[in-house]
């Protein structure tokens, strides 16, 4: 049948709607912002808000802002602006760091309900308590100090009395549970730092599994996505909603993204911007959104990624051909058609008339004829690739040899008549006839070629610069790598050439698309100025690593 099955977060979904559990759903994608968000992001963007779509609820944007030391603005502005791009609208947009007033009342609770405490011991001291999965740990001496004097200590730390690290505050749980975070987990910790959003009033920060769930309830969501890490999460996330008395959010997980010779982690993607490897976050080669957006990739194909790839419980490496083949359908139907040549080779039309143009119409885009058509002008000299003429052509070559036919691009049919060689021996023009009868469109001359190859009037062609990318890295599985990461950077990478483009291109702006004839998929880089038009190569034509 046409319907698709479900997958087994919607199954969840479907039966809690059913069951009546919920009326109506709530998801939230809650990106921390210490970093640019990725094609990983994308698929956790996509699954969060998709669901609200199709079961009419809604999604919040809520910023995890819980680390004054490794957050900025500029990484809020750019994550609002890649949702958008991606085509999502949030219901709210939100600071987990709006609730902290709200998260110390919370401790306070589980410190009156005897089940929170100020402990002094140092990181080394808490991390030796901890035990070992197979052996319990052990108590801290300060674990039963009395209410009333944890609940004054933590006023003291929140007053600023204390310097970093001097205390936290701990939940008191059980140091022998089977599950380690579960072992007197830290709450809150002292940084006197600031804060992107509450500068200095804070110098006490609540960790990730304090803040994340109860975030979750306060906002009433009703289903809360993450990735397979947070499994051991769990129980600790619902043991604050269960203590604190909250509502019941719900955490589910799957299992996140990992692409083939793709590096998926914020933190690394960072150190190949600082390390300067990469131009920068939008790099066309990162696999940031904005690197991806820029390199030439649509919000439509991504989106089509991660539906095909389905929403998965258990990890594994998805094929970036996968990716490129979303990117390639989506930009089949929507990019113009250009005729750019990469290699040019000189061809002169010796009966075509000195002087003379004409401005011969080519259809924009096959696959969609409303797009129509665009003017392309021919004279007597041309580029044409090199690779479309062989002096000794194999059987079934198809293009341009001595004595042998082919037919210009929505122009006409040639003939190589002589070919003129440099004092190296190096062929350096060709000398053609073309067959004035053979015009596209109206070709009476009854003449059958079977190669046709694109080409550019030399006379008005336009040098523009093309950036050709590959992998960034050489090895496909980035996750199971233990050595230094940028050991494994692609050095070829980025090939920068100087070609020849249809004059039409002179218009271009950045955000279209066009398919170069042949030679793959390109848009416009921002960096391109009037006089110095660029283009970033988003995927080749057909899938140059296939086997
Ligand atoms: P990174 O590991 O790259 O730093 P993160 O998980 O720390 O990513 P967050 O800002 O916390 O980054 O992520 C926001 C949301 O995106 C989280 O719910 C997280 O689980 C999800 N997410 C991050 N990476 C992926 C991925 N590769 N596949 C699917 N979801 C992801
Ligand atoms: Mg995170
Ligand atoms: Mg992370």
């Amino acid at each position: 049948s046409e319907e698709k099955s479900l997958n087994f977060i919607e199954e969840i979904i479907e039966k809690d709607l059913k069951e009546g559990k919920h009326t109506t759903i709530a998801t939230r994608f809650p990106p921390e912002p210490n970093g640019y968000l990725h094609i990983g992001h994308a698929k956790s963007i996509a699954l969060n808000f998709g669901l609200a779509l199709k079961y009419g609820g809604k999604t919040n944007l809520r910023f995890d802002d819980t680390n004054p030391v490794t957050e900025e603005t500029e990484y809020v502005e750019s994550i609002k602006g890649d949702v958008k791009w991606l085509g999502f609208n949030w219901a709210e947009e939100l600071y987990a760091s709006d609730y902290f007033d709200q998260l110390y009342h919370f401790a306070v609770k589980l410190i009156q309900k005897g089940l929170a405490y100020v402990d002094d011991s140092t990181s080394e001291e808490i991390a030796a308590q901890k035990g070992t999965p197979t052996q319990p740990g052990t108590n801290s001496k300060f674990r039963n100090r009395s209410i009333d004097e944890n609940l004054q200590l933590f006023s003291d730390m929140k007053a600023g009395k204390y310097k970093d690290g001097e205390k936290v505050l701990r939940g008191k749980i059980d140091m022998a549970h089977l599950n380690m975070l579960m072992r007197d987990p830290v709450l809150y910790r002292i940084k006197h730092a600031h804060h992107h959003r509450t500068g200095d009033a804070w110098c006490i920060y609540p960790m990730y599994d304090f803040a994340h769930g109860q975030s979750d309830a306060i906002e009433q969501i009703t289903h809360s996505i993450c990735t397979l890490e947070f499994v051991p999460h769990r129980e600790l996330y619902n043991w604050f909603i269960e203590k604190l008395e909250i509502y019941p959010s719900r955490q589910y997980e799957f299992a996140r993204l990992n692409m083939t010779y793709t590096m998926m982690s914020k933190r690394k993607l960072l150190q190949l911007v600082n390390d300067k490897h990469v131009s920068g976050w939008d790099d066309p080669r990162m696999p940031t959104l904005s690197g991806v957006r820029r390199r030439g990739y649509t919000p439509e194909a991504i989106r089509d990624f991660c539906e095909r790839i389905g929403v998965a419980k258990r990890d594994n490496l998805i094929d970036i051909s996968l990716l490129e083949f979303c990117v390639r359908d989506h930009l089949n139907k929507i990019a113009d058609r250009r005729m750019v040549v990469f290699d040019p080779l000189k061809v002169i039309i010796t009966n075509y008339e000195e002087g003379k143009t004409e401005e011969l119409p080519s259809e924009n885009n096959p696959e969609a004829p409303e797009r129509g058509v665009r003017s392309m002008p021919f004279g007597r000299e041309l580029w044409i690739e090199q690779e479309d003429f062989m002096e000794v052509p194999p059987k079934k070559y198809f293009r341009l040899a001595p004595g042998q036919m082919v037919r210009l691009k929505s122009a006409y049919i040639i003939k190589c008549e002589e070919v003129v060689k440099d004092a190296t021996g190096k062929v350096a023009e060709l000398r053609c006839t073309y067959v004035p009868e053979s015009k596209s469109g109206s070709d009476v001359s009854g003449i059958h070629v079977k190669g046709v190859i694109h080409w550019v009037n030399a006379k008005t062609a336009l040098p523009v610069e093309v950036r050709l990318y590959d992998r960034l890295f050489t090895t496909e599985d980035m996750g199971a790598i233990e050595d230094d990461f940028t050991n494994h950077l692609n050095t070829n990478s980025l090939e920068v050439k100087t070609v020849f483009a249809e004059p039409s291109l002179t218009t271009a702006q950045v955000g279209e698309h066009f398919q170069f004839l042949r030679m793959g998929y390109f848009c416009l880089d921002p960096d391109s100025a009037a006089t110095k038009l660029i283009f970033n190569r988003a995927v080749t034509l057909k899938d140059m690593w296939a086997k």
